[in-house]
């Protein structure tokens, strides 16, 4: 059997993108240009034009952000791709745990991830553990894991079908996607997974979850910088 590996970090990349900040403002100017906007489509955003996406934002005025396009590789625990499918305004391609021997990669937390909760449900705070428990999570996590896949592995080798020996797989394996989504439902993707001073609606999300998003939004704030200046400056609400 290969050995388990542990993990404590999840893997985002950009696959492709079109997407940049000129991609908002043809698709705003033809409400007030008609056809004269097919001439500014392939003209790059200057500082004049932040004012524009900036009122776009403020005003919530949101289908000029989806005229874009932002395609991301995940490679995450599979409880994170539970929260994040839950965001159905994207699209989805997951490997299968049907068709293909799912390898034996698994999330463990480290000294980085807080430990403890504490606070009122929806409110909550986290604060770091203990050495002891630490200690307690790592060596549970490790046990639990490598006990789960080596039962996955006795039934695959006695000829038991892959969907039904995954049964006794844990929600802390890897699982990997494609997810593709255009700038505002990545914002209100953002919105609603990160943690930030002085957004006008503050979200508590799972870390780990929080992990993934960072790395998405890192690769956006490249390809589109004034709209990305313009959400944090209205306080990260989704237009
Ligand atoms: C901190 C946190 C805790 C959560 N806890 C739970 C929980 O305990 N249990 C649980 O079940 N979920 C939970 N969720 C998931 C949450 O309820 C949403 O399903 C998830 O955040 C996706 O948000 P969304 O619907 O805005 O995204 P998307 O599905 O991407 O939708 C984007 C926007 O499109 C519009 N839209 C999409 N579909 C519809 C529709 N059918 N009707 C009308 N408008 C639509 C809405 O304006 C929506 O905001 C939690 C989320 C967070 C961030």
């Amino acid at each position: 059997m290969s050995e388990p590996i542990f993990r404590s970090d999840v893997t985002v990349e950009l696959v492709r993108a079109a997407a940049q900040d000129s991609d908002v403002l043809f698709a705003a100017r033809v409400s007030t240009q008609g056809e004269q906007s097919l001439e500014g489509a392939d003209h790059e955003a200057g500082a004049r034009d932040k004012g524009l996406i900036n009122y776009l934002m403020r005003d919530r005025h949101g289908s000029p952000f989806e005229h874009n396009s932002m395609t991301f590789y995940v490679q995450a625990p599979i409880f994170v791709f539970r929260e994040f499918m839950r965001h159905r305004i994207a699209s989805y391609n997951e490997e299968s745990g049907r068709y293909r021997e799912l390898r034996p990669v698994f999330y463990v937390p480290n000294e980085d991830r807080n430990l403890v909760q504490i606070g009122k449900t929806g409110h909550y705070e986290f604060i770091p553990g203990t050495p002891e428990q630490y200690e307690l999570v790592d060596r549970e996590v490790r046990q639990s894991c490598t006990q789960a896949y080596e039962s996955y592995q006795r039934m695959l080798e006695a000829g038991v079908a892959r969907e039904v020996a995954r049964t006794v797989l844990p929600v802390t394996i890897y699982s990997s996607m494609y997810v593709t989504m255009n700038a505002r439902a990545l914002m209100n993707f953002l919105s609603l997974r990160t943690m930030r001073e002085g957004t006008h609606f503050p979200s508590f999300p799972q870390r780990e979850i929080e992990m993934v998003a960072e790395k998405m939004e890192q690769f956006w704030v490249d390809l589109m910088p004034m709209t990305a200046e313009a959400f944090n400056a209205n306080g990260r609400v989704a237009p």
